[in-house]
């Protein structure tokens, strides 16, 4: 018994009361869309391994390499003894994926996010920072960690954030933009393109998380950032959803990369990636390009969902990528429906406040490359006889 846990046990009460533990269940991620869970398998509709190279052999393969050739830690933080030669040709790598000048591998998206937005406005006191109202935790976390005050927008309104671009912008030294290019529990997708014309016209900055574009969307799946190339002032993505691995890059110029390694506490202050894990990431970087089938596949899939769900009478929201809401509402409808397709060997995880918005509990289905027209079918059959 700690010290600390009476009042822990008071604060889960407070959670448990809300209607909001949450718990861990073992679940083992499965080739094929499924996943098997207490002894079943299901149908996933949950996970972000969007095109199935978290078991592809040649990740596997790579990673186990990368290991037997250099170990299985890396030893230091990067400015130590951390920085191998294959990570620093990893990352021209990433930097060439993203049409970039250069780029910086981070340990998590999560990392990333709350530890690069301080370190950027740390170097332009008194800059405005204006943020799509549904942006990442991760976001929120570094805004925090810089003590600065954000300027939200209504979801991808981008008058609303001209206007207060104009009324909150235009006295303040500098001017940030942050936003998502996919949301992640939305499935819709900013204006990147009027979002950059934006940005020029206010002298700002724009910031891009493409955690769920990355691999899936855009020209060889390069994020929608290189549909308007040179205009966006900072990609980040992660390895970790649809590349099927682990970590997280930053890309942009070199001298945004030269500042963050000598400023991003999530990066100075924590030790460098494994060589297995960056060796995954050097697999999928060979693969992703060459996946236009598995891109087009999904689309397919997300446009059959969403007719499905249209006609059960479901709200997909705006969704048009591989991720597709059903919008249920009250979250204890939600997570009923959710524990009814979990008997029926569907997994659709509910997610509910304050992952989003109350009353907006919804299931949140993600399609993988590995489901067929058929698992989608058989997942709107069991939504209708269960909801
Ligand atoms: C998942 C996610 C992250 C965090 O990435 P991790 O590598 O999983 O830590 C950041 N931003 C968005 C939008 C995400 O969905």
């Amino acid at each position: 018994m700690s010290r600390l846990d009476s009042h822990l046990e008071a604060a889960l009460a407070r959670i448990e009361r809300a209607g909001q533990r949450r718990t861990l269940r073992p679940t083992a991620l499965l080739p094929g869309g499924l996943v098997e869970r207490g002894g079943r398998r299901l149908h996933d509709f949950s996970s972000n391994d969007y095109l199935g190279l978290a078991r592809h052999p040649l990740l596997v393969e790579r990673a186990g390499e990368w290991a037997t050739a250099q170990g299985s830690g890396s030893g230091a933080s990067r400015l130590v003894t951390g920085t191998s030669a294959e990570q620093l040709a990893l990352e021209a790598r990433i930097a060439a994926f993203k049409h970039c000048e250069a780029a910086l591998v981070f340990a998590s998206g999560w990392q990333a996010n709350a530890t690069v937005i301080p370190a950027l406005l740390a170097a332009i006191p008194g800059a405005a920072v204006f943020t799509d109202r549904l942006i990442h935790a991760s976001m929120h976390a570094g805004i925090a960690m810089a003590g600065v005050r954000q300027h939200r927008f209504r979801h991808n309104d981008l008058d609303h954030l001209e206007a207060l671009l104009a009324d909150k912008g235009a006295q303040a030294p500098a001017r940030l933009i942050l936003t998502e290019s996919v949301f992640s529990m939305d499935g819709d997708r900013a204006d990147i393109a009027r979002l950059a014309t934006i940005a020029e016209r206010h002298d700002a900055a724009l910031f891009v998380d493409e955690a769920h574009a990355t691999g899936v969307l855009g020209p060889q799946g390069r994020g929608l950032s290189a549909l308007v190339p040179g205009r966006v002032d900072l990609v980040m993505g992660t390895f970790s959803k649809a590349l099927g691995g682990f970590g997280a890059y930053v890309a942009g110029s070199r001298v945004l990369i030269d500042y963050l390694v000598n400023a991003a506490s999530g990066f100075v202050f924590t030790t460098a990636p494994p060589p297995a894990v960056l060796g995954a990431i050097d697999a999928a970087l060979d693969l992703v390009p060459g996946m236009d089938a598995e891109r087009a596949h999904l689309a397919a899939l997300g446009e059959r969902l969403r007719a499905g769900l249209a006609r059960l009478g479901l709200d997909h929201g705006a969704s048009s990528t591989q991720i597709v809401p059903a919008l249920i509402g009250p979250e204890d409808a939600a997570m009923a429906l959710s524990a009814r397709l979990e008997d029926a060997g569907f997994l659709a995880s509910a997610i509910r406040p304050p992952t989003v918005p109350p009353g907006t509990s919804r299931l949140r289905l993600a399609l993988r490359a590995g489901h067929s027209p058929d698992d989608v079918d058989g997942l709107l059959a069991v939504i209708e006889a269960n909801r």
